[in-house]
């Protein structure tokens, strides 16, 4: 291809709202175009990255087993009324009406969609396993769009799902997916990790997320990583064990105190001179509609998907002041679990060991000390309700710390279990003739987001460092100029030759400066540049380079299509640019 037939706008400043650097060096390199928040054009470089992502995914797909399908993007709400899910997805769920005012959704996944294509049609046990797949577009309506194509709006999804006749057969689908996964992501030159995750709507019993591990604000996640053992989790899911029962202080007597302008943690540990770790912070939410009551340590953060599940409850929202306000009887700040009648309490265990404790009074500006359970309240309820920490005790191997890190979400599993089978009612026949409801199991990699993480992971300060299997082109040849008609000829004969042994090259045809050249070169991040200038033409030669090294070679033009041949096979071999 010749730059000039093609459309690459480079840009040399970095657009205002782009904050990731790899959302700033798609931009200027041309490769994407905002057409409104979350939502993108895909350039012509961005394009070719696509397919060969695409064909990445495909092929390891394929390999295992998986086939692949099409499936409509526009559903009618009835589907997804019968599923039960109309009402969980909320407004991330995109809608609309057709002519004949009947509601519709613009498709954020496929579970009910493929349960509707199976389900009355395979029939036999005989036909199972099954694994469905598809590369196709994605609506949902994110609260925040952001980053580029990290949290799109519409955005490219492969999403895969898996029909089995029980749990034995469930896993080993499960597993080949995750190899699958594994397979994927080290050829787009990712290392990923894989950890355990919360199942959320998608409901199931098992669930895991594929991490780019990175060390910059591009990662929205943070994972928690055991020292000693393999266990890794997100932060919904990461646990901790809990502590024993600490050596009891003898109780002291219960005492109400006055606590002046002290509601946050911070003023009331400053002014009762006690540690975080003392105090008691009763959180006040809506479960559904309903007031219910979380108690954790003052030091803590409260973990709202925990909660969610324990609550059982769709909606989960921080109660507003002037619910606190009923329900206490008090301003926000002084909440307490003495007296607080009515409502679901539940308690985090570590608050199970405390003994002497601070809480709010229910009563303005002030708090009761040396609080002690049974004695002074009692809760039904315990559940691990906290957020995991830095430092905390790994739950598995219960001997390991836990550090964390922050990563990036490329792809998930999920064993569904029989959730969507029975809301659908979709059943197969088994070998003595019973009907019985399909395990499933679905598998998403986001296709967009896995190709900004590359750049996010190998970019320099002069643009991106594609790795040679994702990269738009292999090749991207540069005529230091076109004014002279012998570098020009040699230029275009090596264009030729490269073309017809199927090298996929660039060539910058452009009546540019060298310098301009090279400053897009890096920028868009071909992995390997050929330079003809006259100085080494008059040597019979041309410079290679390539873009993750900074020495620059030189080879005689007889060998330039065999050596260019040879590199691009080693750098493909060896995704990881550095
Ligand atoms: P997240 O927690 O980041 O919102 P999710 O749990 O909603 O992700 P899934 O519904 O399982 O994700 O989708 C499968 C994959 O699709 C994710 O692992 C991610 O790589 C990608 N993905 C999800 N939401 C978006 C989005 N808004 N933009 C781009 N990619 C996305
Ligand atoms: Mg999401």
């Amino acid at each position: 291809m010749l730059w000039s037939k093609t459309y690459i706008p480079t840009l040399r400043e970095s657009p205002a709202d782009a904050e990731l650097i790899s959302h700033k060096m798609l931009m200027r390199g041309g490769y994407i175009r905002k057409l409104q928040a979350g939502v993108y054009n895909y350039l012509p470089l961005m394009q070719r990255v696509l397919h060969k992502t695409i064909n990445i995914v495909r092929e390891e797909m394929d390999r295992s087993g998986a086939i692949e399908i099409t499936m409509p993007v526009l559903h009618p709400a009835e589907l997804w009324q019968e599923s039960g899910r109309w009402h969980v997805m909320g407004k991330e769920q995109m809608r609309m009406k057709d002519r004949h005012n009947h509601d519709m959704v613009l498709g954020g996944t496929h579970e009910e969609v493929v349960t509707n294509v199976i389900r009355g049609e395979l029939r036999s046990y005989r036909q199972l396993p099954l694994n469905l797949y598809q590369i196709q577009v994605k609506f949902r309506d994110e609260i925040r769009p952001r980053f580029g194509l990290m949290r799109g709006r519409e955005f490219l999804m492969k999403d895969a799902y898996t029909f089995d006749t029980d749990l034995e057969t469930h896993k080993v689908a499960y597993n080949k997916m995750v190899d699958a996964y594994f397979a994927t992501f080290n050829r787009c030159g990712l290392a990923v990790r894989k950890v355990e995750s919360d199942t959320g709507a998608m409901g199931g019993s098992m669930a895991h997320e594929f991490m780019v591990i990175v060390d910059t604000d591009s990662g929205e996640e943070v994972i928690y990583f055991c020292n000693k053992c393999d266990y890794a989790a997100n932060v919904e899911k990461a646990e901790s064990i809990d502590p024993k029962k600490i050596a009891s202080e003898t109780a002291k007597p219960l005492e109400k105190v006055p606590t002046p302008g002290a509601a946050t943690i911070e003023q009331v540990t400053e002014f009762l001179k006690v540690p975080a770790e003392r105090l008691v912070k009763t959180l006040l939410y809506l479960a559904d509609g309903k007031p219910v009551a979380a108690l954790i340590r003052g030091d803590r953060q409260i973990n709202e998907t925990k909660l969610r599940n324990h609550f059982g409850c769709l909606e989960l929202v921080m109660a507003t002041a002037d619910v606190v306000e009923k329900v206490t009887k008090a301003p926000v700040g002084f909440a307490g679990p003495i007296g607080l009648k009515d409502i679901r309490i539940v308690a985090d265990p570590e608050v199970m060991a405390l003994t002497n404790f601070v809480v709010g009074a229910n009563e303005n500006e002030t708090h009761y000390i040396n609080v002690n359970l049974k004695r002074d309240f009692d809760v039904k309820e315990v559940a691990t309700i906290r957020n995991a920490q830095v430092g905390d005790i790994c739950s598995h191997c219960k001997e390991g710390t836990l550090s964390a890190q922050k990563g990036i979400e490329v792809g998930n599993t999920f064993n569904l279990g029989l959730k969507y089978s029975k809301a659908l009612n979709a059943k197969f026949i088994d070998a003595e003739g019973k009907e019985q409801l399909f395990w499933m199991g679905s598998y998403g990699i986001g296709v967009t987001r896995t190709i900004q993480a590359t750049v996010e992971k190998y970019n320099d300060e002069k643009g991106i460092i594609w790795p040679a299997t994702m990269a738009p082109y292999q090749v991207e040849l540069v005529p230091l100029t076109l004014q002279d008609d012998k570098l020009r000829a040699a230029s275009f004969e090596l264009y030729d030759q490269l073309n017809r042994a199927g090298v996929e090259v660039l060539m910058d045809d452009r009546d540019e400066r060298a310098g301009v050249k090279f400053n897009d070169a890096d920028l868009i991040g071909i992995p390997l540049r050929v330079n003809v200038g006259s100085k080494s033409l008059e040597k019979g030669e041309i410079e290679l380079k390539e873009r993750a090294k900074p020495e620059v070679g030189a080879v005689k033009q007889e060998s330039a299509v065999e050596t260019i041949k040879q590199t691009i096979a080693r750098q493909i071999a060896k995704p990881q640019p550095f």
